[in-house]
């Protein structure tokens, strides 16, 4: 018995470095076949993953809106698309971020996503973050409580119900962004209780305004350099911003900056 314990001890270690191999096998394995879907070997890429955990105390971020922001280092450039999923631009949108392998955060509207259930999964499948933003856009603070509530909660149930076949009370994804940054502390607190994240910004490229993509794309990088961190909000129904963004990802890779990925922690 004594002669046979440490070889089964020895098989058991042997069957655990085995394991261990094959894992680091299987990780590399996945590394090396995400570099090779990459069309540029140059391109841009996710520079990392940031996990967003809500705690009790909620979170609300983007000092546009908020005293404070994600935890980014110097360099590093969160993107965020709002107010689809709009069709053509959006798929344009789509193209450039997949050509850079870059990913991205949608706060994709309700009654857009139901026109365009196929493009919402789309966006999901690209890898994507699908974060929220009502179910009509109605500026909330023209809405009683209850009403501003109603239309909040339809919009991410209808998005989940498109990604999940389910919807609960609780969005899937609690990534929430006020239409036009209209927030009232009554919805702010409830989204808080709920732990739903909120998303202001930290920088965006006033991308409503009619603009050439020259100049969107000009004024966008200098206040990305200006502050040099921090959550970039876009409209991905814009003409303008998705014939920009190919070059604002190619600009920013050459001048240095880094993209994180945002995913809801769990
Ligand atoms: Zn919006």
């Amino acid at each position: 018995m004594n002669g046979a314990r440490p070889t089964l001890v020895g098989r058991l270690g042997h069957a655990l470095a085995s394991a261990l191999a094959i894992l680091a096998a299987a990780l590399g394995t996945a590394g090396a076949s995400r570099a090779a879907v990459c069309p540029r070997p140059d391109a841009l890429g996710t520079a990392r993953i940031l996990s967003v955990t809500v705690g009790p105390e909620g979170l609300f971020v983007g000092t546009k809106n908020y005293p404070g922001t994600l935890a980014l280092e110097d360099g590093e450039v969160v993107l965020t698309f709002d107010d689809g999923p709009a069709g053509r631009t959006t798929d344009s949108v789509l193209a450039a971020l997949a050509a850079e392998c870059v990913q991205a955060t949608f706060f994709v509207v309700g009654q857009m996503a139901a026109q365009r259930p196929d493009q919402l999964r789309r966006i999901a499948a690209a890898g994507h973050t699908i974060g929220h933003h009502s179910m009509t856009h109605t500026i909330l603070t023209t809405l009683s409580d209850s009403a501003a509530r109603a239309d909040v909660t339809r919009g991410w149930q209808t998005v989940d119900r498109i990604l999940t076949g389910t919807a609960r009370a609780r969005p899937a994804t609690p990534f929430f962004r006020f239409p036009g940054f209209a927030a009232t502390r009554p919805l702010e607190d409830w989204l808080k209780a709920e732990r739903v994240a909120v998303f202001g910004a930290d920088f965006w490229g006033s991308d409503w305004n009619p603009s050439t993509p020259e100049a969107l794309l000009a004024r966008v990088l200098e206040r990305i350099e200006a502050r040099r961190r921090g959550i970039l909000l876009l409209h991905d129904l814009q003409p303008h911003t998705a014939a920009m963004v190919p070059q604002l990802l190619r600009e920013l890779k050459a001048r240095g900056f880094r993209i994180v990925h945002l995913v809801p922690a769990g």
